[in-house]
């Protein structure tokens, strides 16, 4: 594991009795990094998400937080994290600073730092102005904002936010979703969601769950896959020659005159189609990639029966 990398995730299982929540996960996160957990419910983003935080033991695998295995050093791993669960665990009963001093506490924060502490997480999160209100009294915007305060407030590497604007009206999504992205700034971190343009909006990679295994790992800004080509040749061979081109799964003549090229799942033939049209003396004039884009790879993946094998991407 080298120094950039903050989450280590192998091999991660975790079973409620007969349930596979989540199977044999693998999952990096490197210093920098916003990254989402997409997937639809039940999918296994949550467990993920506890387990880790270390707050939920896995069936078999392992987590590295910053190179401490969090199993056999929790608290020492711990320490370079914040976790906003799905429920906040915040009390209404409490001020935004009665709390946020008891949550630096609770994270290691020495005494004499709190305060300094509980101000800068206040400054982050949008919320000096109500510093003094009992929490109960807060919107549900700024009662998440509060969450993600104590999840920040001992400076930690990685911050870990469970389904974040769940439940939040589209203004308060609007703002939380750029504390995330200032977040950025000075953590990585971790969010999940099953939220298509809430992904988009924050994460530059996203991961996608579906039945508690990893179906897509990519950045967002390369986020179409190749699904077709469209080739133009002056001289077309038999079509028999370009389906037998690895990764051409079908090949269709337009109206225009160019062929249509159905590419297999995760294929790109574009390099080879080139080679043979060079070599062939095909007369090459068009070679054009249509993409999918997220939400088309988000629906095939994670909707009807998928074959895993096919569409398992290295979670690099
Ligand atoms: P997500 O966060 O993607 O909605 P979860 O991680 O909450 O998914 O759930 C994954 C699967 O594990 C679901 O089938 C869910 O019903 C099951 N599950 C989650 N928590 C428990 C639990 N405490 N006991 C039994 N089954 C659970």
């Amino acid at each position: 594991m080298d120094n950039t990398t903050l989450i280590e995730a192998r091999d991660l299982s975790r079973r409620y009795g007969a349930t596979i929540a989540v199977s044999s996960l693998k999952l990096t996160l490197r210093k920098g990094e916003i990254l989402g957990l997409l997937g639809p419910n039940g999918a296994g983003k949550s467990t993920t998400l506890k387990m880790l935080a270390g707050c939920l033991a896995a069936s078999s695998g392992s987590v590295q937080i910053n190179g401490i295995d969090i199993a056999e050093n929790p608290k020492a791993a711990k320490a370079h994290l914040g976790y906003l669960p799905e429920q906040p665990p915040i009390y209404p009963e409490l001020t935004v600073d009665e709390y946020l001093r008891y949550a630096a506490g609770l994270h290691g924060v020495p005494s004499a730092e709190r305060d300094a502490a509980v101000t800068r997480a206040k400054q982050s999160c949008g919320l000096s102005d109500v510093a003094e209100r009992l929490i109960g009294n807060l919107s549900k915007g700024y009662q998440q904002r509060v969450g993600i305060a104590q999840a920040i407030i001992h400076r930690p590497k990685v911050v870990i936010l469970d389904e974040p604007t769940v439940g939040l009206d589209p203004n308060q999504i609007r703002e939380i979703r750029s504390l995330i992205a200032s977040l950025g700034a000075e953590h990585s971190v971790i969010l999940s969601s099953h939220i298509l343009p809430e992904i988009q909006a924050v994460c530059g990679r996203v991961m996608i769950i579906n039945k508690g295994r990893v179906v897509y790992n990519e950045t967002v800004d390369t986020q179409t896959r190749v699904s077709n080509v469209i080739l133009g040749l002056k001289r077309a061979p038999e079509l028999s020659a370009l389906q037998n081109i690895a990764g051409v799964s079908r090949v269709q003549t337009l109206p225009s005159g160019q062929l249509r090229l159905t590419v297999a799942d995760g294929a790109d033939p574009r390099e080879a189609l080139a080679a043979a049209a060079a070599n062939n003396n095909w007369g090459l004039f068009e070679l054009r990639a249509e993409g999918k884009t997220l939400e088309e790879v988000f629906v095939e993946l994670t909707s009807g029966e998928i074959t895993i094998h096919e569409s398992l991407k290295e979670a690099a």
